[in-house]
């Protein structure tokens, strides 16, 4: 079976992916091939973050990788949090309560709850880049509800959707979500790659 790097050691990523992928490929993780750096994620763009990070684990590790960097763009807010999406409410950022309660405020008494999750992978193979990416529109709900993913799930509500991510089963989300639909994209690459030229 072949294998690849996913540049990262967060397990609830880590368990949506391997369900999604199934048996086509072995997901790595970074603590599995001893990377333990803080990876930077400097850039002011998913695209380039996710490139970033890929680029780090080919460069200072070998290793053919996929990266992703997903943000929640709220069309009343610009387009924030976007990039900044974890490290919306505090610098040490991941702090999921935080960021949703800060969401909420500054969403409080405007009518367009639209937003949207994106998120983008990009993939490192042999000495080539590619970019997919996946889009799951909806809508923040007044106060969080559900207690399952992670993240913004809790206030998340797709298009065509009663109830939050956080109140789906894992199946469920990953069959409309940004990252599922993205992981989608990625496999589809895979398969129209050339295996000679990577
Ligand atoms: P990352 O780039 O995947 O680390 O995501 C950046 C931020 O977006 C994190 O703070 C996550 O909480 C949030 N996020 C990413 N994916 C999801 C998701 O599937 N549901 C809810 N929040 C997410």
């Amino acid at each position: 079976m072949e294998k690849i790097v996913f540049a990262s050691n967060n397990p609830h990523k880590l368990e949506e992916l391997r369900k999604m992928v199934g048996s086509e490929l072995a997901i790595l993780s970074l603590s599995d091939i001893g990377c333990h750096d803080d990876i930077p994620e400097t850039a002011d763009t998913l695209e380039g973050n996710a490139v970033m990070k890929a680029l780090w684990v080919k460069e200072h590790y070998g290793y053919d990788c996929f990266a992703d960097d997903t943000g929640l763009e709220v069309e009343a807010l610009g387009g924030a949090p976007g990039v900044h999406s974890a490290r919306y409410a505090s610098a040490e950022g991941h702090d999921a309560a935080a960021n949703t309660a800060l969401l909420l405020k500054n969403l409080s008494g405007k009518e367009n709850r639209k937003a949207r999750f994106r998120t983008v992978i990009a993939l490192i193979k042999g000495d080539r880049t590619y970019t997919v990416d996946g889009i799951v529109e909806g809508r923040i709900i007044d106060s969080p509800v559900g207690c399952g993913g992670f993240g913004y799930d809790p206030v998340f509500m797709p298009d065509g959707w009663n109830k939050t991510f956080a109140e789906a089963t894992a199946d469920e989300k990953n069959a409309v979500s940004h990252r599922g639909r993205a992981v989608a994209r990625l496999l589809e690459l895979f398969g129209s790659l050339d295996k000679d030229t990577i």
